[in-house]
């Protein structure tokens, strides 16, 4: 008899919320691209597109109509505005990966944090944060893709996202990028080895049971 690793019954959700400058890309794209059964979920959000991205990897790019339009219709698992555009996480895709056993990873702010934690309280929440405020500046200036007037509603919501810190189950403090994805690594496998979250009897049935 083949001894199969105890089943999970439903993926884990995984928020990750930093303020933008925090490197929180950084963190969980190199995990993403190694880890098959970790899907990122492609959000919604009225902003323009930056130089290098692409409909439907980094952001679904839609009008406001269509945002408000998919509200409406109950299709965002959550949703917030951020620095006046609107940014949203569509259920299904969410739903259809779970449903799979795969593992979601939401990049999004404190306020749709707050709703999934709401709608989905086994999610687990990571806080990322830049090692100081000063930090957070120099890197959203040597970053470029955004005007002074944008870089200055970015930082105004950093306050927000320090004071909603209560809400997250983990903060990884990202001074060092090797160190900081190697935490992010960490909290995903301890999350995946809880007890509770495995079809326990069922392993213990096949591998440990009285008819091998
Ligand atoms: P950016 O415009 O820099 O890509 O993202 C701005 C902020 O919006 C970031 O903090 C990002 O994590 C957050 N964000 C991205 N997608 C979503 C989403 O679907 N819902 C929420 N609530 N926030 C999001």
């Amino acid at each position: 008899m083949q001894h199969r690793l105890p089943h999970r019954p439903t993926g884990i959700v995984f928020v990750v919320s930093g303020p933008s400058g925090s490197g929180k890309g950084s963190v969980t794209h190199p995990l993403m691209a190694a880890d098959p059964r970790l899907e990122f979920s492609v959000s919604a959000t009225t902003r323009p597109s930056r130089e290098g991205e692409v409909h439907g990897r980094e952001y679904f790019f839609v009008d406001r109509a269509e945002f408000e339009q998919a509200v409406k219709a109950g299709q965002m698992l959550e949703h917030a505005q951020y620095a006046g555009n609107l940014y949203g996480t569509p259920r299904g895709a969410v739903r259809e990966a779970l449903d799979q056993g795969k593992d979601v990873l939401l990049e999004i702010e404190p306020v749709g944090a707050r709703q999934v934690r709401a709608v989905m309280p086994a999610a687990v929440l990571v806080l990322i944060l830049p090692p100081s405020a000063a930090e957070l500046s120099d890197r959203l200036r040597r970053r470029g893709t955004d005007s002074e007037e944008a870089i200055q509603r970015r930082q105004a919501a950093y306050a927000s996202e320090l004071a909603s810190w209560p809400l997250y189950d983990y903060l990884v403090v990202n001074d060092d990028l090797d160190r900081a994805i190697e935490e992010l690594r960490a909290i995903i496998a301890a999350e995946r080895a809880r007890l509770r979250r495995l079809d326990m009897q069922t392993f213990l049935d096949r591998n440990y049971g009285d008819d091998e």
